[in-house]
């Protein structure tokens, strides 16, 4: 199957769904901070090192700065990308071989390079995604009379997309999933509104977490008309995984169906086998395996399997969900690029596919999917 992995290999990949990165140098424990989901460090006597994650760092992007697998102990590997970071940020972003990142700029880690930056250390096109909630906090954060929310928040939106190609929900984080799919009525966006700033006031905290103005930010996303990705799935304890199923988004689903607005259900698992039945069943709904490319390591070519029992390969998109770490741009590239060339060679192995078939379908999951539903310029898949 060499000619399979040397095409797979070649492809430039869209990056559907990645944060901006630090390019400085980071101790043991913050490094160890980015390669969990857990908001406490790993228990004592014990190493966040010690996962499928840990060992694809130090299996993957070892070579890339020049150390041997072999000689890559957690504490070499830590040490060695910190003598020249800047230099190791560049080589992994390189490496990944990504002609687009899409930069989800709603939570970025202090010290992270600028989008400009980023374009120009990866070689990539960098484009940005637009977080509903964080426009609004924005938008609070201004003393916004409460009877003018609702306009004055399309209004900002407007600029703060106006450049974007696609926007973001953290609905699975900030209520869940299971949230009422009609879009409330102006007095209850009101009232919410008043409440929320009130509370701004007093607690001098600004989080939106209101299950009412949560859906009129989503439905201001709705009309806006860009893509929405939805969190769904594996994420960080603030989220409560029971509530960020995508099957919760039925009704959602059904309220969108002709809006004419594509719905990327990002992450997924262990969900993925829902969300890909979702994205057969809408022709409005697409997928990504996100941050768990990265987080399964050496099992990720079976979720992709998984994936692929159900969803159309039209609907299957690329993304790292790269956080801090360079290396996690490079890693997600590395490990989709091994997951497809394996899941795909099997399936030729044993007489199911083609291999033209199966370099065209690498080829839309990789990017062309990306380009059609966003709307890249010279997109003609
Ligand atoms: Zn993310």
């Amino acid at each position: 199957m060499e000619s399979l992995t040397a095409a797979i290999e070649e492809l430039p990949l869209t990056d559907h769904h990645v944060h901006t990165v630090l390019p400085g140098p980071l101790t043991r424990p913050e490094f160890e901070a980015f390669i969990t989901e857990s908001d406490a460090p790993a228990p004592a006597g014990t190493t966040s090192f010690d996962s499928q994650l840990g060992f694809a760092i130090r299996r993957w992007c070892s070579p890339v700065l020049g150390l041997e697998p072999a000689a890559a102990t957690a504490d070499a590997y830590v040490l060695h990308r910190n003598r020249r970071p800047q230099e190791a940020a560049a080589a992994m972003l390189r490496a990944a071989g990504c002609g687009r990142l899409l930069v989800d700029t709603g939570f970025i880690a202090p010290g992270s390079l600028g989008l400009d930056e980023l374009g120009s250390l990866s070689g990539a096109a960098v484009s940005e995604v637009v977080r509903l909630e964080t426009v609004a906090a924005e938008l609070a954060g201004t003393g916004c009379p409460a009877a003018e929310f609702a306009r004055r928040y399309r209004e900002l939106l407007g600029v703060r997309s106006a450049e974007a190609v696609g926007l973001k929900s953290i609905m699975a984080y900030r209520y869940g999933l299971d949230f009422d799919p009609r879009p409330p009525s102006p007095r209850e966006v009101t009232e919410a509104a008043g409440r929320w700033l009130r509370e701004i006031e007093t607690s001098g905290v600004i989080r939106l977490s209101d299950p009412v103005l949560l859906r009129e930010v989503l439905w201001a996303g709705v009309e806006r008309g860009l893509p929405i990705q939805f969190h769904t799935g594996f994420g960080d304890p603030e989220l409560d995984l029971r509530r960020s199923d995508p099957l919760l988004l039925r009704g959602f689903l059904d309220a969108t169906a002709t809006a004419g607005v594509p719905v990327m259900l990002l992450h997924c698992y262990p969900f993925h086998r829902h969300a890909a039945f979702l994205a057969q069943a809408y022709p409005h709904v697409y997928l990504d395996l996100g941050m768990v490319v990265t987080y399964t390591g050496a099992r990720v070519a079976a979720v992709l399997a998984e994936t692929l029992e159900l969803a159309p390969f039209a609907k299957v998109l690329y993304s790292s969900d790269a956080y801090g770490l360079p290396e996690l741009v490079y890693l997600g590239a590395r490990l989709w690029r091994k997951a497809v060339a394996e899941v795909f060679g099997d399936w030729i192995a044993r007489g199911e596919w083609q291999e033209q078939d199966a370099v065209r379908v690498a080829g839309l999951m990789s990017a062309g999917n990306a380009a059609r539903v966003y709307q890249f310029p010279g997109a003609s898949i």
